[in-house]
């Protein structure tokens, strides 16, 4: 049985990231994007299962402690992390996995599976990135300015990652990611 590839794609809040995989997950048949826990409550919309499994704050300890993780953080005052069984289970059937995780979870798969592949999305700029999350109304004033404050931290780490692909134009962004999935899985 051949084994897929791992993928990590970060990026600010608001650069695009799950626009983006979205649309990757519908143009490569391959591509299973994997749903991730997280301890913040759900946004209307949101289901359990689909978008996260909401996980209260014991749920969340008990999958740690039992080494349910692949990898987890604090992210916005919250704990988010991966599942590891199905993500194991989905590479050994050989799908193209993506992990859509902030910078602190992306290193400790990168340390873990040394051969999974960091993608990093880019606003054009801070500026877009700030009307881009004023403009999803989702989020108070409050949340905007903390989103921004985690921003400044994640970019500093862009260049460690082994692609970074600024999400300007999302037709143009969207072919540039397809076909780095597409190339990835002729390496396999
Ligand atoms: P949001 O609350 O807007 O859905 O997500 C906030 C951030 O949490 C996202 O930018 C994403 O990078 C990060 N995130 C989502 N799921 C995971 C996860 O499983 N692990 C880690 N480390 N970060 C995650």
């Amino acid at each position: 049985m051949r084994c897929g590839n791992l993928l990590v794609v970060s990026g600010p809040a608001g650069a695009g990231k799950g626009t983006l995989v979205s649309r990757l997950s519908d143009r490569v048949s391959d591509v299973w994007v994997s749903v991730s826990a997280t301890t913040r409550a759900p946004r209307p919309g949101e289901e359990d299962g689909v978008h996260y499994f909401f996980y209260d704050d014991a749920q969340f300890d008990r999958a740690v402690a039992e080494g349910g993780m692949l990898e987890w953080a604090h992210v916005h005052g919250h704990r988010y992390g991966t599942p590891r069984a199905t993500v194991e289970q989905k590479m050994a059937e050989g799908r193209q996995v993506v992990l859509e995780i902030d910078v602190q979870g992306a290193f400790q798969v990168r340390e873990m599976i040394p051969q999974a592949k960091l993608i990093f999305i880019e606003p054009p700029s801070l500026e877009v990135l700030e009307a881009r999350l004023r403009g999803r109304g989702t989020e108070a004033e409050d949340e905007v300015i903390r989103r921004m404050k985690t921003a400044e931290v994640e970019l500093s780490r862009k260049m460690e990652y082994d692609v970074q692909l600024v999400n300007d134009d999302l037709d143009q962004a969207t072919d540039t990611l397809v076909a780095l999935v597409n190339t990835y899985a002729e390496q396999d």
